[in-house]
């Protein structure tokens, strides 16, 4: 008998008619004779809804508190699937975070997942019940709850797989698996039949949010082949798997985008050794993350400093920026909340020069101004103004030709 994890997003249970689909698809699956555990995302828009009713009241929410509400869409779904799930005849029982004990550290709205217990869930699949557990949650030494950070459900998904030793953790969502982009902003994007872990470490990471990139990592250490595919067809989607389980590696694996970034920029900074520190320390005590960091020198003695963080970050990062300014005497703080990073991704563009001035051509012809570059062996990004993503990608995905099945990489 094999275990299988499967976890459905929030689209794939956005309604109760599309609950009962899914309940009917579990069960089949069930039937066919496999233990079932079934992670659940909150509705669609649910847990945007529950974060914005929190901003009406507290600019900056309290994590704890936000925790409490964010964690109430998952328990929503799994509630109304067991109930689903029982409706058609099979048994099944829903279980939050906390009762699984899917224990976690205690930083809210962000935790990472320490250990999980087993024996609750084995004791219920041992029974034969569908265990369907809240995605998405945790519950931290204090016994309060937590969550994962926006995602969070496929981490579940893949831990629990990890911890139950499961045959297969399935990955349900509303594209049939893994693209060369985001099939929903450019027609030509293609499927991407098996990828390996590294490289959707790196789609995921530059915003590729078919999977949660802690997922993705989980899923490597403990060596848990993924399939993501799609709740609406029975069609084969994309196995994430070791590389060597892989026969064809491509220059450009894909073009990601990241939405979820604003520009904050300090102006006229003294250019003195240390100010850079006494600017990120105070950023990174806040538990913010910086990504992209730029300075720009003015004469010998000011400079700008423009860096990016996370968009549910910026209110939090501008009221700890406006404060060092004023103690060291930078003229003003701006920042900008409409910028994108767009990114070609790929593990094949380690031996290959060339490919981030053919980005930067691509994008100038199409007349899109670059504010700010980051490069690695492996990934060009750009920070554009965000009315520009849709453009920017279907022109790169064109350019680098991958809408064209596999384009084999050329040895050096
Ligand atoms: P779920 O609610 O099922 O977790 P998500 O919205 O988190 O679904 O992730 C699926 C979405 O990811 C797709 O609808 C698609 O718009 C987006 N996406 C972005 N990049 C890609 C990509 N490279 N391949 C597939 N989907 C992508
Ligand atoms: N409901 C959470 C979110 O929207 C978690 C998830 O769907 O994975 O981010
Ligand atoms: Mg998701």
């Amino acid at each position: 008998m094999a275990l299988i994890v499967q976890k459905y997003g929030g689209t794939s249970v956005g309604s109760t008619d599309k609950i009962k689909a899914v309940a009917r698809r579990v069960i089949e699956c069930q039937k066919q004779g496999n233990q079932m555990v079934v992670v659940l995302s909150a509705m669609a828009g649910e847990t945007d809804r529950l974060t914005a009713m929190a901003n009406d009241i507290q600019k900056i929410p309290n994590l704890r508190e936000m925790d409490m509400l964010l964690s109430t869409g998952e328990q929503v779904t799994i509630a109304l699937f067991a109930m689903a799930v029982k409706e058609a005849g099979s048994d099944a029982i829903s279980l939050l975070g906390d009762q699984v004990r899917i224990r976690t550290d205690r930083m809210h709205t962000r935790a990472r997942i320490r250990d999980i217990d087993t024996t609750l869930l084995k004791k219920h699949l041992d029974a034969g019940r569908i265990v369907t557990v809240a995605g998405f949650q945790g519950v931290d030494d204090d016994g309060d709850i937590t969550t994962l950070g926006r995602g969070g459900s496929d981490t579940t998904a893949v831990a629990l797989a990890a911890a139950l030793g499961a045959d297969a953790c399935e990955i349900f969502t509303d594209v049939e698996g893994v693209y060369t982009t985001d099939p929903n902003i450019c027609s030509q994007a293609r499927k991407i039949d098996h990828i390996s872990y590294d490289e959707m470490l790196e789609l995921a990471s530059l915003g590729a949010k078919v999977l949660d990139i802690r997922s993705v990592g989980l899923a490597k250490r403990y060596n848990v082949p993924v399939h993501v595919r799609s709740t609406f067809s029975d069609n084969e989607g994309t196995w994430v798997v070791e590389e060597d389980r892989i026969m064809e590696s491509m220059l450009v694996s894909g073009i990601t985008y990241n939405r979820n970034e604003a520009r904050i920029t300090i102006k006229k900074v003294p250019d003195q050794p240390g100010i850079a520190a006494k600017i990120f320390l105070p950023i990174s005590d806040a538990g913010i993350l910086v990504d992209m960091i730029i300075q720009n020198t003015r004469d010998s003695h000011l400079t700008d400093m423009t860096f990016t963080v996370m968009r549910n970050d910026y209110a939090r990062a501008m009221e700890i920026v406006k404060k060092v300014a004023e103690e060291i005497g930078a003229e003003s703080v701006t920042g900008d909340e409409s910028i994108v990073k767009v990114s070609i991704v790929g593990v094949g563009m380690r031996n290959h020069s060339g490919i981030a001035s053919t980005m930067f051509q691509i994008l100038a012809k199409e007349g899109i101004n670059m504010m700010m570059v980051s490069t690695s062996e492996i990934k060009v990004s750009c920070i554009i103004s965000e009315k520009y993503t849709e453009l920017a990608v279907r022109a790169l995905h064109d350019a680098f030709a991958l809408d064209k099945d596999n384009v084999p990489l050329e040895e050096e």
